[in-house]
């Protein structure tokens, strides 16, 4: 066997105990009994132990500097081997362990101090963690930007430099947007009525349909926060209800399945390889950020999805499907990213980037975090947070370590502004299917330009290649503006 072959049989087997350790990561998450917790964390304990021995096997060094990639996709694939081997080797074992074991740990303190309002109870241990993150960071940085090393494991590529110029450029358009559309007279209303738990998961199955999730290879069960997991053949789904409001089930329904459609719909031929799953987390946040807010918020959907909610929960105190259109896309002072709207969600993100490149690079203390947040959310927002739980003890992110993610959240709404105009350029009658309820156009669009590809460019030539320009935040800027504007009459 060649080297190249090889290494891809290695690399197949380590691709599949993976998927296996993700399901069992969903199973915790949706069907695991309570008792089963500690037996829980023993099994992934060991299977992650497998796993780090198969990244690190010293064989996988030998292969690379003799395997002979046989095209395109060959190189691709010796490229993300590359990258990962080089990441896990220069990462001492134990520095790993403690960051596993110090990570799970601050994740239940951060819950526990969250339910509590008690941010003392969680510094100590995120200072931990920060500490444990700089040290993994300057391992990887080899002299280089610790900020940039950690963002680099979620979006190869990106710099913070690139991104803190990006948001600087976003911020005022985003500022004047807001302003403008929080002093309007008569905002729209909110939903008025009785939104019972298996009309909600019946309109999630349809939706997830419409949207062309594929229930022979995935399924949709609750969980307490939503995500999407597996890849390939076998990628499910998860969403949460809330009796008083059903926007929650239905738009992270939407939203999830924008990630599980990714990963569905890469080309099988790809399956078990480092090319078999999104390339990136921004491209992946822009297929479920596209599904969500460009297509499932726009006006042409939300009269089709008007009918089948007015079907299942009768009049709901709206006056026809542009009040319901408003509705959807209410702009509204708050305090939570996650229930921000599209208007202000990247400010939020702004906001996190900033204090978390100052906290890994040392500029600023654990000790003076909260202090920092409140007053910066007071500049941005003008409103001062009222507990610990809306302000930093919001996000689970920091807890378990994950610093150099959040900006990925506004690059997948920047490629989704981008994608949009592509797509509106290439399908001229979307509104009109859309209006119909058909997504078929729009998601087969996506499939083709985006999601068959998986791993094989980089994420920025992934989306350039499907816009045909390099992605920028124009796009979603004027896309924000002309349909704010417009709603609110500003
Ligand atoms: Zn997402």
């Amino acid at each position: 066997m060649s080297a190249y072959t090889e290494l891809l049989a290695h690399e197949r087997q380590t691709q599949a105990l993976a998927q296996v350790m993700g399901r069992l990561g969903w199973d915790q998450e949706t069907m695991m009994p309570r008792g089963a917790a500690g037996q829980r964390a023993e099994e992934m304990g060991a299977l992650e132990g497998v796993l780090h021995a198969r990244r690190t096997d010293p064989r996988i060094g030998d292969w690379l500097s003799a395997a002979e990639p046989p095209d395109a996709g060959g190189r691709a694939t010796l490229r993300h081997i590359r990258r990962s081997y080089a990441r896990h080797t220069r990462v001492p074992a134990a520095l790993a362990e403690e960051l596993a074991r110090v990570t799970s740990t601050a994740q239940g303190i951060w819950a526990e101090a969250r339910a509590r309002d008690d941010t003392a109870h969680f510094l100590p241990w995120l200072e931990r963690v920060v500490r444990l993150r700089r040290e993994e960071a300057s391992a990887l940085a080899a002299g280089g930007d610790l900020y940039d090393a950690l963002l680099d494991d979620y979006e190869p590529g990106a710099t913070a430099a690139t991104i803190g110029a990006m948001f600087d450029r976003m911020r005022p358009r985003l500022v004047d947007l807001r302003a403008a559309l929080l002093a309007a007279p008569n905002p729209p209303a909110r939903l008025k009525g009785e939104f019972p738990r298996e009309a909600q998961l019946r309109l999630a199955r349809l939706l997830a349909e419409t949207f062309g999730y594929d229930f022979t290879r995935g399924r949709l069960d609750l969980a307490v926060h939503p995500f999407s997991s597996g890849s390939g053949a076998d990628v499910r789904i998860t969403t949460r209800i809330d009796e008083s409001d059903p926007f929650n089930c239905l738009y992270s329904t939407i939203h999830e399945v924008g990630h599980a459609a990714y990963e569905q719909n890469i080309d099988p031929a790809h399956a078990l390889t480092p090319l078999g799953e999104g390339v990136s987390m921004g491209v992946h946040e822009s297929q479920s950020r596209i599904f969500e807010n460009q297509l499932g918020r726009s006006r042409a959907f939300t009269g089709w999805l008007f009918a089948r909610l007015q079907t299942e929960f009768g009049d709901m105190g709206l006056d026809g499907p542009d009040a319901f259109f408003a509705t959807v896309n209410r702009v509204s002072p708050g305090f939570i990213r996650t229930e921000a709207d599209e208007v202000q969600y990247n400010l939020h993100i702004m906001l996190r980037f900033d204090l978390e490149r100052a906290l890994i690079a040392g500029d600023l203390a654990v000790a003076d975090l909260e202090a920092a947040w409140n007053d910066r959310f007071m500049a941005d927002f003008g409103v001062a947070v009222p507990r610990p739980s809306q302000g930093l003890l919001q996000d689970v992110h920091w807890s378990i370590g994950l610093f150099g993610y959040f900006p990925t959240y506004s690059l997948g709404n920047v490629y989704a502004g981008c994608l949009m105009q592509a797509l509106r350029r290439d399908r001229p009658a979307l509104d009109d299917e859309l209006a119909a309820g058909d997504l078929s156009g729009a998601t087969g669009w996506l499939r083709d330009a985006v999601q068959v590809h998986g791993g094989l460019m980089t994420p920025a030539d992934t989306i350039a290649r499907a816009c045909g320009f390099t992605p920028h935040e124009g796009p979603l800027l004027d896309y924000l503006d002309d349909k704010f504007r417009a709603l609110y009459g500003v």
